[in-house]
């Protein structure tokens, strides 16, 4: 189907995209790589009176150090995140996820801010940045404010940006020496997942001394593990030190059914892919 008619506006700054916004109110939409935007305009489900391209500022892109974070611009592609040395090094586990991102075209187009904004709970970026405790940098018409991963996912496509706001940047704290993995279980390759499991883990010696565990699909949002990073502080990093740790990866969660697999389903994958996405950071 062919979109609504729309106006279309390319600001050059997060001020002039911010007053348009205050302008316009909810008959603005924002636009970034426009992966899951364009499909929700041409399947009509909203019908904005003007959309806000913001591909053509600068300032919203690309990745930076800044002491113990670093800094991921709401506009990088997931293509760069996927090749930047920095996020390697400091965050290899949003590394991991964008791996298993759809397929290539669509990491050159869609945006680290876009996905986290769209706040799909199949989307494979969210339970990264909330199991390292990412910080939501949201601009508004009365300044900038810092928004806790915790308190960044509110429902189900639905985060604490406001109608009148900008996400633009995401500080992500290092975890610099930790191990990581994403093991995420799909039916159709480069799809969204049924559920997937984000892991990062900090052993010495073979032992676990801390751990990082986020689900995808679990939930109307994405989750921490909480229950799982506790009972694995301790344990030696071996298929029987994580299999009692991994079986509480459920505990809490109130996951979906639909075609591709009922909660119960769900709940005994999230267990499986646990073990095997902490035993893999671990390195074992
Ligand atoms: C066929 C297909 C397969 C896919 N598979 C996967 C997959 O396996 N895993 C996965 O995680 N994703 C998948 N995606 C989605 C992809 O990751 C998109 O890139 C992402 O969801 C949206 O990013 P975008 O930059 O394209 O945002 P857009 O589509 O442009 O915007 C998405 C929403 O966020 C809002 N928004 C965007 N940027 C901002 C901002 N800076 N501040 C405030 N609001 C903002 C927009 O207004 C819109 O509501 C897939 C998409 C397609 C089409």
């Amino acid at each position: 189907m062919i979109p609504a008619k729309f106006d279309y506006l390319a600001p050059s700054s997060v001020q002039e995209a911010l007053s348009a916004l205050a302008e316009h109110g909810d008959e603005a939409k924002i636009l970034a790589g426009g992966q899951s935007l364009l499909p929700v305009l041409r399947m009509r489900l909203n019908a904005p009176e003007l959309i806000i391209d913001l591909g053509k500022i600068e300032s919203l892109r690309g990745v930076r150090d800044d002491g113990d974070a670093i800094v991921i611009g709401a506009m990088t592609p997931h293509a760069v995140i996927g090749s930047d040395p920095l996020v390697g090094e400091h965050a290899a586990l949003i590394h991991k996820a964008v791996e298993h991102l759809a397929d290539a075209q669509i990491r050159h187009r869609g945006t680290f801010g876009g996905a986290l904004a769209h706040a799909d709970p199949a989307g494979d970026l969210g339970a990264p940045a909330l199991a390292l405790g990412a910080q939501f940098v949201i601009a508004g018409s009365g300044g900038t404010r810092t928004v806790e991963a915790d308190d960044f996912f509110v429902g189900l496509f639905e985060t604490a940006i406001g109608e009148d706001e900008i996400l633009t940047e995401v500080r992500v704290p290092k975890h610099t020496g930790w191990g990581a993995s994403y093991e995420k279980f799909v039916r159709v390759a480069h799809q969204w997942p049924i559920v997937a499991v984000a892991a990062a883990v900090k052993a010495d010696g073979g032992t676990i001394s801390e751990a990082r565990v986020g689900l995808t699909n679990m939930g109307s949002t994405p989750l921490r593990a909480r229950a799982v990073e506790e009972a694995l502080v301790g344990q030696p990093a071996t298929e029987d030190g994580v299999r009692d740790a991994a079986g509480k990866a459920a505990d809490g969660a109130n996951p979906p059914s639909d075609l591709n697999g009922d909660a119960d389903y769900r709940r005994h994958l999230a267990t499986v892919l646990t073990r095997r996405a902490v035993l893999a950071a671990a390195g074992a």
